[in-house]
């Protein structure tokens, strides 16, 4: 009744007019009634926890009782008016006494943060403040010196208890934590949930100093939870009974905050499930819609982290597009058949949820084999993309603590998962539309446009930052011959042979590409005219030393190449193709199967 909180002005103003209170007094305050000591011990206890309003509350008190009494007019006002105003004086210099005398008790308190602390909203206390503020209460109301709430973790004999929150007289020391719970006292609380005293005896107390404890169970939904009051001497009287209403005010809380978790949560899906909806449909590149995925996920089920993987083939193989959060998975790519949990989705088309991964029998990776982990996860998720009856992608969600994924979340992520197959299946399409735009179909290489926007970009790059970069481009000599004498597959052929030196020849920052018929071109950034001789000679080279195999017959491949470079022969990027290919054309005319270079800038100046 008296639990309330006073801080600041408007608290404190707000419980000096306590209606229910000062309604009676004004009904029927007269010094005999029994309410008189009822007003004063209202003042008191007031005054107690809001010291600066002590004095305006026994006059708002006094006030209204002589009010009252004149309204009656059954004793002489004046007589009742200063009985009235001495008793509140009196209450009111009780409390300040009370409250800064030498029997008042300063608290000093210690929070561990709750690991899942809310952000704050505007006027809402902080779970671990609101905790806090109750412990404190706690503290007061059972005189004792120290008030902890103690959680339970783990299971059988390898549970521990670790102290959550805790409020206590500034020079009470901190009791250990966390404690094994095997053989200790809070396990009797939390197993029993029964209030317990225990004294000092042959045990220490898990507060080492104090005399006598007592611990109450505080129950949360289906977990108990210790709170343990530490006494210097005896426990007073009185401070048991209101140690179990206490405990159990505690519980009350406790859920409250977690309703509010709950429904913060469920907001927090809601919004998720709102902004995929939204995006999801517009995005058309997959490795972004696999990271607005995986976000949505994270923010609708408060998982610690989340994956989405394409699945590649029909044997059900597929590549992870997208991992973040904390922890973060390392080297998780592609996964094979069986090879992970992702696979294992995919393969049977449904939801897994795993309360615990520690307690898996099998060491099946979570996303992909190869995968490593800082902190390896305690719960996740893992839910099949599917569309017609089969599997086109999979999602994970994690947690580093157990049991993280109840019912609301999963309820999520299948509503998410419900929305994300169609967007998935359109951004597929769309870039495999897209990879075929700019992909030559014979040799599988870039073509002509991607080339040239490739090109294109290095330009301006290069006229931004100056930055070096070099074009070699290449003929297959006698190509004709080869269509002629074989055949137009043996010259396909010829073509593929070229493209897979070319592809494992050169860099992987490198870009060769198909310009048409039998010519080739390779970008080579950051490469001077010096570097880009070296690769084209080696590409010469090796092609000159292999051969392609048709129908059993070895053929020999030559090709002539031409190399220009930015800024060593022109400082118009434009121009660099043109140069390239006048060089080719020298090579030819030399005798071809030979690599040509364009002059260099200041040789052409010169010459
Ligand atoms: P050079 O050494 O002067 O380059 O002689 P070449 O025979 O290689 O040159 P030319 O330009 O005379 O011949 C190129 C031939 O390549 C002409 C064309 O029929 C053939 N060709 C173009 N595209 C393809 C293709 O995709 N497949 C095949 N098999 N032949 C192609
Ligand atoms: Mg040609
Ligand atoms: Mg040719």
């Amino acid at each position: 009744m008296w639990a309330f909180r006073v801080r600041g002005k408007d608290a404190g103003a707000a419980a000096a007019l306590w209606p229910p209170v000062h309604l009676l007094i004004a009904a029927t305050g007269h010094l005999a009634s029994p309410l008189a000591p009822l007003a004063a011990g209202w003042v008191v206890l007031f005054g107690r926890r809001a010291p600066k309003w002590a004095a305006p509350a026994a006059g708002v008190v006094a006030a209204l009782a002589i009010g009252a009494d004149w309204m009656d007019g059954t004793a002489p006002v004046w007589t009742a008016a200063a009985g009235w105003v001495l008793l509140m004086a009196l209450a009111a210099g009780l409390a300040a006494w009370v409250a800064h005398g030498p029997g008042a008790k300063r608290m000093g308190s210690a929070v561990v943060p709750e690991p899942e602390a809310a952000p704050r909203r505007d006027g809402e206390a902080t779970d671990a403040e609101a905790v806090e503020n109750a412990l404190a209460v706690i503290l007061r109301a059972t005189d004792a010196h120290e008030a902890a709430l103690w959680r339970a973790d783990g299971v059988d004999d390898q549970r521990t208890a670790a102290v959550l929150v805790r409020a206590a007289a500034p020079e009470v020391p901190a009791a250990e934590s966390p404690v094994a719970l095997a053989g200790h006292p809070f396990a009797w609380a939390i197993d029993e949930r029964l209030p317990q005293r225990i004294q000092r005896g042959k045990r220490d107390l898990p507060s080492p100093w104090a005399a006598e404890m007592l611990l109450l169970p505080v129950e949360v939904e289906a977990r108990v939870m210790v709170l343990a009051l530490a006494y210097p001497g005896q426990v007073p009287p009185g401070a048991e009974a209101a140690a179990v209403r206490g405990g159990q005010h505690l519980g009350t809380l406790l859920g409250l905050l977690k309703s509010r978790a709950a429904v913060r949560r469920a907001d927090a899906g809601m919004r998720a499930m709102a902004d995929a909806v939204r995006t999801l449909p517009g995005e058309l590149e997959l490795d972004k819609f696999a990271a607005q995925l995986a976000a949505a996920v994270r923010q609708g089920t408060g998982a610690a982290g989340a994956a989405v993987a394409l699945v590649t083939d029909d044997a059900g193989r597929g590549k992870v597009l997208h991992a973040s959060g904390e922890p973060m998975p390392m080297g998780a790519e592609a996964f094979g058949e069986g090879e992970s949990r992702l696979s294992l989705a995919v393969k049977h088309g449904v939801d897994l949820n795993y309360v615990d991964l520690r307690r898996e029998r099998d060491r099946l990776p979570l996303l992909a084999p190869g995968e490593k982990w800082e902190q390896a996860p305690r719960s996740a998720a893992v839910l099949p993309l599917m569309v017609d009856g089969r599997a086109i992608g999979v999602v994970a969600a994690w947690h580093p603590e157990p049991g993280r994924f109840g019912e609301r979340e999963r309820e999520i992520l299948h509503l998410l998962c419900s929305v994300a197959p169609m967007p998935m299946r359109s951004a597929r399409r769309f870039e495999a539309l897209d990879q075929r735009a700019s992909t030559d179909p014979l040799t599988g290489l870039p073509n002509r446009s991607a080339f040239d926007q490739r090109l294109a970009a290095l330009s301006s790059y290069f006229d931004r930052y100056a930055r070096p970069f070099a074009l070699v481009t290449l003929d297959v000599d006698f190509f004709k011959k080869f269509n002629d004498t074989w055949g137009h597959e043996a010259g396909d052929r010829v073509l593929q042979h070229v493209s897979e030196l070319l592809k494992s020849t050169v860099r992987d920052v490198d870009l060769p590409a198909r310009l048409g018929g039998e010519e080739f071109a390779v970008l080579l950034p950051e490469t001077t005219l010096r570097q880009a001789m070296d690769a084209a000679e080696r590409i010469r080279r090796t092609l000159e030393s292999r051969t392609v195999n048709w129908q059993g017959r070895p053929l020999s491949v030559t090709a002539s190449v031409g190399v220009s470079a930015c800024p060593d022969c022109t400082a118009t990027p434009s121009e660099l193709l043109g140069l390239a290919d006048a060089a080719l054309y020298r090579a030819k005319e030399s005798g071809r199967n030979r690599v040509a270079a364009a002059p260099k800038l200041e040789a052409a100046g010169r010459a």
